[in-house]
């Protein structure tokens, strides 16, 4: 806490999935073997008919700022992909292309939260939803569900959650922590509730949307012609291309909402990296079947996990239908001395990690979960069985 800062920053936290890498990072440089499997962040190199549209945008010549809400060839291919993929109709006017899909969900809490508006944020939910809707002047309202129901929310539990002051539902389905897939059905019931209260909006972020592992595809809320009017659905190539820094993401909603993204983008960031729009270009336009690779690699990578984490005792998990985390239940150990160190919640247990096996976790605490911690898995396999043996020899000897 600084007096010279503004509240604004004093009272927001740092994200924890960027502060356990660059913990992890700096460990590294200083000589530790540290396993990554804190960041949300695939191990694969950027596809090679992507890369090869970047190079030639720069031999292109782009170099300008770029128009604020997205280049209008980018803006059809986010239309054509939203259409094909989702079933969604968006015309460019309801289209924003931002720095990634956190300055997209800035950017709405920015434009839709007044001072002391209610957000919903079922729980365990993406670390950043909680301060981006903070910093915006909203109050975030967890809404508990637990490994039960499989970390998804119930339609009772969500009307039970709406108060005359709720203004917005956040979430991700796939879900980054809990790998949670709403399936159609289920989406529906908490539309059935939501259509009853007009004033909320629905932020579905979809960014997983390829690290699918049901079978039975995607379903977004938006598709429901009820929710259409009042759903924003949030997507990037961070996850599905794995292009995490070259920080492009977007939105398709109504379109007085895409409007007011456009006008704060315009005073804050401008338009988005002209070489990576390009590349987006590409990379959207191609048939989803060209990155199968990465899920198939990611569904054996879930299996293997499943199986290591098996062996250690007091690891309770569901199994993640989607994204590539699994969100074990590590309460167990609350209460035991662990090597000297008393674990008293799941920040301690993921320290705990960090010093006794060298692997980076994150704690379920900044998801809205004090009882579960949260490990990547868009990790190579070697490093995969080399954590789980690493954490297994620490907690059994
Ligand atoms: N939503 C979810 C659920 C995420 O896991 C992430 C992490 N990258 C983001 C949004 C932000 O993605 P981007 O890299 O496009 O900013
Ligand atoms: N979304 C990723 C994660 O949850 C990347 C980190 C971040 O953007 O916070 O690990």
């Amino acid at each position: 806490m600084n007096q010279h800062l503004s509240d604004r920053v004093n009272n927001m936290a740092t994200s924890a999935t960027l502060a356990m890498a660059a913990k992890a990072r700096e460990l590294r440089e200083a000589g530790k073997d540290i396993i990554g499997l804190s960041l949300g962040e695939p191990d694969f190199t950027v596809p090679d008919f992507v890369k090869a549209a970047a190079i030639k945008a720069i031999e292109d010549d782009y170099h300008s700022y770029t128009p604020v809400d997205g280049y209008g060839a980018l803006k059809q291919a986010i239309i054509t992909k939203f259409k094909r993929d989702n079933g969604l109709t968006y015309s460019p006017r309801q289209i924003v292309v931002s720095t990634g899909a956190k300055q997209t969900l800035a950017n709405l809490a920015q434009v839709l939260l007044n001072e002391g508006d209610e957000v919903l944020l079922p729980a365990p939910y993406w670390v950043s939803y909680s301060d981006i809707s903070k910093v915006a002047g909203g109050v975030p309202v967890e809404i508990e569900t637990g490994i039960e129901s499989d970390f998804k929310v119930t339609p009772q539990a969500l009307e039970a959650a709406i108060t005359p002051k709720t203004k917005m539902m956040i979430y991700s389905s796939p879900c980054n922590p809990s790998g949670s897939v709403y399936s159609e059905e289920e989406l529906r019931a908490l539309a059935d509730v939501l259509v009853k209260y007009p004033n909320i909006i629905v932020i579905s972020d979809e960014i997983y949307e390829h690290i699918n592992f049901t079978g039975q595809g995607h379903a977004s809320m938006a598709a429901f012609d009820d929710m259409y009017d009042r759903t924003v659905t949030v997507n990037g190539i961070s996850k599905a291309y794995a292009m995490t820094g070259w920080r492009i993401g977007y939105m398709g909603g109504p379109e007085w909402i895409a409007k007011a993204c456009t006008k704060m983008q315009g005073q804050v960031t401008s338009g988005a990296n002209c070489i990576a729009q390009q590349a987006t270009i590409t990379a959207l336009e191609a048939s989803p079947s060209k990155i199968h690779y990465m899920v198939d690699a990611f569904r054996s990578r879930r299996a293997l996990i499943l199986d290591l984490l098996q062996e250690i005792p007091g690891m309770k998990t569901n199994e993640p239908e989607g994204a590539f985390y699994v969100f074990p239940d590590v309460s167990y150990y609350f209460g035991k001395t662990l090597k000297g160190m008393m674990i008293n919640n799941a920040s301690d247990f993921s320290l705990f990690l960090l010093e006794h096996a060298a692997v980076a976790t994150v704690t379920g605490e900044a998801f809205g979960d004090p009882n579960c911690i949260r490990i990547s898995y868009a990790a190579s396999e070697a490093d995969i069985k080399e954590a789980l043996k690493r954490m297994k020899n620490a907690l059994t000897t």
